[in-house]
C-alpha cells in the first residue's frame, strides 16, 4: 500500500483541490491518493479518470474505479521484521505468522475455477499486497492472468499440481505433488515457490519434510476466510489480528472477497503487507 506521510499530506491538499473543484462529497480519496502516488510522468493513466475533466463523476458501482474508491487509507505499513526461522529441521507450520507488527496478509488459492478479468488491474492500482498459492496446471493454462498480478507485485508459491489431500499419503507422493508443482511454477515465473500451502489445509509430519525438501520455508494455513465478500473468523474475536493470514480463492466475487478483506484489516487498525517480506 501507498503510504508515504508526505504522500499523504499531498494527497490531503489534492483532495481539498478536488472537492473545491467540484463539490463532490464522496469518493475521491483514494483517487487523490493513486495520482499523487503515481510516478512522476506526465501520462495519466487512461482508467483513473479523476484526473480528466469528468473527474467528478462518481465511479459506476461494481466498476473497477469503484472498487478502487472503495479502498481505505491505511496507516503506514512498518518496516517489515522477517519472522524468526530455525536454520535446520522441521519448518514451520502456521496459521498466523508469529509477529507483533501491525500487518495481515491476504492470500489467494487455486487458479482454475475463476479469474475475474479486474482483479490484476485492482491489485495494480490499488497496491494491494497478495501471495497466490496455485495449482499449478491453473498457473500454466492462464499464465498470462498470473502474470499481470506477479507484474502488479502479488508473489506466485505453491498448492500442488493435482489438489488432493496430503494427510496421510507417503513421501514420495506429497514430494511428488509439491516439487512437481514447485519445478513447473518456477519455470513459468520465474522464481522458486518458498511458501507451500496444502490443499484443504490437511497436513501430516510428511508434509512438513517433502514441503521442506521441495524449497519451501514454511506451510500456510489461515486465520480468516473471506468467501462473497465475508469475512468468516476462526475465533470467537471478531477482528483481525496482527499476523493473521486471511484466505480467499480465484472465484467470481473475488473482487468483493478482496474489498472485504482490506475494510475488516483496515477496522482492526492493521495494514496489509506481503507475506514474503516477514518469512525470508
Ligand atoms: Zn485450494
Amino acid at each position: 500500500m501507498s503510504v508515504n506521510p508526505a504522500r499523504q499530506i499531498l494527497a490531503a491538499a489534492t483532495l481539498l483541490a478536488l472537492l473545491a473543484l467540484s463539490g463532490c462529497t464522496a469518493g475521491p480519496v483514494f483517487h487523490a491518493r493513486q495520482i499523487t502516488a503515481a510516478p512522476p510522468s506526465p501520462a495519466v493513466p487512461t482508467n483513473t479518470p479523476s484526473a480528466s475533466p469528468t473527474a467528478t463523476a462518481r465511479p459506476a458501482h461494481g466498476s473497477l474505479d469503484w472498487y478502487v474508491s472503495q479502498v481505505p487509507t491505511f496507516p503506514e505499513a512498518p518496516p517489515p521484521q522477517p519472522v524468526p526461522m530455525t536454520a535446520t529441521g522441521a519448518i514451520p507450520f502456521w496459521h498466523r505468522l508469529p509477529t507483533d507488527q501491525k500487518v495481515a496478509f491476504i492470500t489467494i488459492d487455486d487458479g482454475g475455477l475463476a479469474r475475474p478479468p479486474a482483479v490484476p488491474d485492482f491489485i495494480r492500482e490499488a497496491h494491494i499486497p497478495v501471495t497466490m498459492f496455485l495449482n499449478s496446471p491453473a498457473a500454466e493454462e492462464h499464465d498470462d492472468y498470473f502474470r499481470q498480478i506477479q507484474a502488479a507485485g502479488g508473489v506466485v508459491e505453491n498448492h500442488t499440481i493435482r489438489h488432493t489431500s496430503l494427510a496421510g499419503r507417503s513421501y514420495d507422493y506429497q514430494k511428488r505433488e509439491i516439487c512437481g508443482a514447485a519445478d513447473r511454477l518456477e519455470t513459468l515465473f520465474g522464481k522458486r515457490a518458498t511458501l507451500f500451502r496444502p490443499p484443504f489445509g490437511e497436513y501430516d509430519s510428511t508434509t512438513l519434510t517433502a514441503a521442506r525438501d521441495c524449497g519451501a520455508k514454511a506451510v500456510l494455513h489461515w486465520s480468516e476466510t473471506v468467501h462473497e465478500g465475508k469475512v468468516r473468523y476462526q475465533t470467537p474475536r471478531k477482528v483481525v489480528q496482527p499476523g493473521d493470514v486471511l484466505l480467499m480463492h480465484f472465484r467470481p466475487a473475488l473482487m468483493d472477497d478482496l474489498l472485504a478483506a482490506l475494510k475488516a484489516i483496515h477496522r482492526a487498525g492493521l495494514t496489509p503487507a506481503l507475506l514474503e517480506d516477514y518469512i525470508r
